[in-house]
């Protein structure tokens, strides 16, 4: 029995890099999909948004001097290639999947509802919710939260390269310490960086639990349906 039946699943744009720095990691991409496919056969409700930090990202393009408005789309554009890409990959390993675009873009992808997305995971599909939220001056993890609450998911699995939530940035101290679970309000109160504040806002309010965990470690994915305390979990 899987932990949770339907989840929210958010990738960074980032670690789709893998080891070539740049650009898309085709075998960071297969292991994606293959780890998605596990839980997806165990019969859970996958919905996934994934971020476009490894193309463009608004707000460093605007210190460039790109508009920040243009310079947000051009990141919201790099969400839905990493969603094909996604798509592409799943497809190859015989995962039925649907990218929803936030924004109209018929026939890259059909255009978001809440139902159509529903309807879809019902019936099997996986679905990638591509373009964030739709609007500039958001981020990913904000379409996560919006995401995961409107399809009403069980919980946000934020899949990251650290394996959970330190006392401060592991990387960086060596004395961090991990916590197994936290409160929004103490992530808050101490500083952590886990996911912007509007999207840690939104789970709060509407009671969506973030488990932040390491999907670059092959197998955590499954590991975390099957009930391994291996990350962090947050909530109220
Ligand atoms: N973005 C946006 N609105 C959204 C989601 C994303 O404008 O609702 C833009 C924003 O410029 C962001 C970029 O898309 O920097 C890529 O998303 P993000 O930085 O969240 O990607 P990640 O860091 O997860 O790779």
């Amino acid at each position: 029995m899987a932990r949770f039946k339907r989840i929210l699943l958010k990738l960074s744009g980032e670690s789709l890099m893998g080891e070539q720095g740049h650009g898309i990691d085709p075998q960071r991409l297969a292991d994606y999909a293959r780890q998605i496919e596990e839980v997806h056969r165990m019969g859970v409700q996958i919905g996934i948004v994934i971020g476009g930090g490894n193309i463009f990202r608004g707000l460093s393009g605007s210190q460039k001097g790109f508009d920040r408005v243009k310079g947000d789309q051009m990141g919201m554009c790099a969400t839905v290639i990493n969603s094909l890409a996604l798509s592409s990959a799943l497809g190859a390993i015989g995962v039925k999947n649907k990218v929803l675009t936030a924004i109209r873009m018929e026939p890259i992808g059909e255009f978001y509802s809440k139902w159509k997305a529903i309807e879809a995971m019902e019936a099997g599909y996986v679905c990638i919710f591509s373009a964030g939220t739709g609007s500039p001056y958001f981020t990913t993890d904000t379409g996560s939260s919006l995401r995961g609450i409107e399809i009403e998911a069980d919980v946000m699995l934020k899949g990251t390269r650290v394996d959970g939530i330190y006392t401060a940035d592991p990387e960086k101290d060596p004395s961090a310490t991990k916590f197994t679970t936290i409160t929004y309000d103490e992530v808050y109160t101490r500083g952590l960086k886990v996911m912007d504040l509007t999207a840690t806002a939104m789970c709060k309010e509407n009671n969506l639990p973030i488990y932040v965990f390491n999907m670059d470690i092959y197998g955590n994915l499954k590991r975390v349906m099957d009930g391994e305390d291996i990350g962090t979990l947050v909530h109220n």
